[in-house]
């Protein structure tokens, strides 16, 4: 039977965060086995937000890499590759830079969102940016894209590019469905609508013990709460929110969140619950990064090698889509 297949990934714009583990990270784990993988180091994209870091994307791309592998992506089953490294996947967003119109670009939620949370004087590259993320996910004729909720606009164009061009020039991509992980949209530790690793509000995947004490500390909670026996509020509060997502004991949950509400609990004990159940969570995450920073040349290869098996998926792709449109037929 032929698995279908998935293309999902991150920009490389710093360390990834338990916002992208519930997200979108614990999907593309749980999912590597049924489905045929592609996970895309999104370095163009990350250009778009600044070119002239190259040094920090590069850094930055090494760490997304090692961060997937950390979670439990499994180099065996699953492909993780280097946008840059497939120049066909620009051939196929040039394509559709044609098709779509402005008024329908400058329009997008998640891209209107992103420049004010980025405070971005935003280059034209990052406002097309989810037409280069279509592309992405064409050029592998994905049939399910695992995303956070934040992305879901984008996910919608890629629909509408794949349905208006298979329209124009007959059926040839797959209309791809987005999933959407356990927790849409983590709250950030100030308390910030959306977890962002260029939001300085995350706690990271590769936090060591200290970052992480430091940071479960420092989360913002009930404002109006000021001393531990005033009644808290549990709805909404990122503590608790956190507790929900990564504290195994729900019956510790159930008692911290019902003696909060009546002023029995104070932040402190709270807070150092969290700790664990978060340290708990990273220790064996922690570790699989461990091995492969011990083994760079291992770690080179699999990126190597994910780069080439990815690419012969999209030059299939991309050469049905000259076929198609008759793009170079006067120099065949
Ligand atoms: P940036 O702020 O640079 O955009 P980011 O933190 O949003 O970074 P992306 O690389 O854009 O990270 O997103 C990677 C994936 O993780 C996407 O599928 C996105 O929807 C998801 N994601 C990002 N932040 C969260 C979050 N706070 N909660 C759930 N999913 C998230
Ligand atoms: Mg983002």
């Amino acid at each position: 039977m032929i698995k279908k297949r998935i293309l999902t990934g991150d920009t490389p714009t710093g360390k990834l965060h338990i916002g992208h583990y519930l997200g979108t990270l614990e999907n593309r784990v749980k999912l590597q086995h049924t489905f045929d993988t592609y996970i895309i180091l999104a370095n163009i994209h990350a250009y778009a937000n600044y070119y002239q870091k190259s040094e920090k994307i590069n850094e930055d791309v090494y760490n997304v890499f090692l961060d997937n592998l950390a979670v439990g992506i499994d180099p065996k089953i699953a492909t993780i590759f280097l946008e840059s490294g497939i120049p066909e996947l620009y051939e196929l967003y040039g394509i559709f830079l044609t098709m779509v119109k402005h008024s329908r670009v400058i329009r997008n939620p998640s891209v209107k969102e992103e420049i004010l949370y980025k405070k971005l004087d935003p280059s034209v590259g990052f406002i097309v940016y989810p037409i280069l993320q279509a592309a992405d996910i064409l050029g592998f004729n994905a049939d399910l894209v695992p995303v956070g909720e934040d992305q879901l606009p984008v996910i919608e164009q890629t629909r509408e590019i794949a349905k208006d061009f298979n329209q124009a020039f007959g059926e040839t991509f797959v209309v791809p469905e987005a999933k959407v992980g356990r927790v849409a949209r983590l709250v950030g530790t100030d308390g910030k609508l959306k977890m962002s690793k260029s939001g300085g509000n995350a706690i990271l995947l590769s936090d060591d013990e200290k970052a992480l004490r430091q940071k479960v500390m420092s989360i913002y909670t009930d404002p109006d709460r000021i001393h531990k026996t005033d009644a808290g509020k549990v709805e909404g509060n990122p503590v608790f929110i956190y507790h929900d997502a990564f504290n195994p004991n729900k019956v510790e949950v159930e008692d911290l969140k019902s003696r909060y509400k009546v002023g029995k609990v104070g932040d402190i004990e709270v807070k150092e619950k969290l700790f664990i159940a978060l340290n708990d969570f990273l220790t064996p995450i922690r570790e699989r990064r461990r091995y492969y920073e011990k083994r760079p040349e291992e770690a080179k290869e699999i990126l190597i090698e994910g780069t080439k098996r990815a690419r012969k998926v999209v030059v299939e792709v991309v050469e049905r889509v000259r076929e198609k449109t008759g793009i170079n037929k006067l120099i065949k």
